[in-house]
């Protein structure tokens, strides 16, 4: 099986599995691959990329050069979620039951919860990660 990225001419990117390169050749040129979005079949193979099985992330990673140490790379990842995220602080736990129970609007929220706090999040099945934050970038935040 071949695994293909296509994309129609309106720029609808689809995947099309075949028996082979050779397969998908012969298809394209009989009209039989359409696009699933809109039926065209003027469609072009994109380059294949290497697979990532990264579900739930919305953006390609930017590269990482190869020099680059896990701690820098650490780092940059925790200014991110800095960036894109609410510092709620002690509230953590309530804001987090919130959005979980829809009072509030969903968001990217990040803050402090005791142990307890944390059992308690987990027990009602709401989705929190613990990441321990470097001492400099908490700092920062205050
Ligand atoms: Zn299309």
């Amino acid at each position: 099986m071949k695994v293909l990225d296509l994309q129609c001419a309106h720029g609808h990117g689809f995947e099309g599995w075949f028996a082979s390169s050779e397969a998908f050749e012969s298809q394209l040129a009989a009209g039989l691959v359409e696009c699933p979005i809109c039926s065209d079949t003027a469609i072009t193979k994109l380059l294949s990329a290497p697979r990532l099985n990264l579900s739930g992330a919305t953006a390609p990673a930017p590269a990482t050069p190869a020099v680059d140490s896990p701690e820098a790379r650490w780092m940059r990842a925790m200014r991110e979620v800095m960036a894109k995220t609410e510092d709620v602080g002690e509230r953590f736990a309530d804001e987090a039951r919130k959005m979980h129970y829809g009072e509030t609007e969903e968001r990217g929220i990040r803050g402090q919860a005791s142990p307890e706090q944390a059992e308690a999040l987990r027990e009602e099945g709401i989705p929190f990660v613990a990441l321990p934050v470097p001492a400099a970038l908490k700092e920062n935040t205050h």
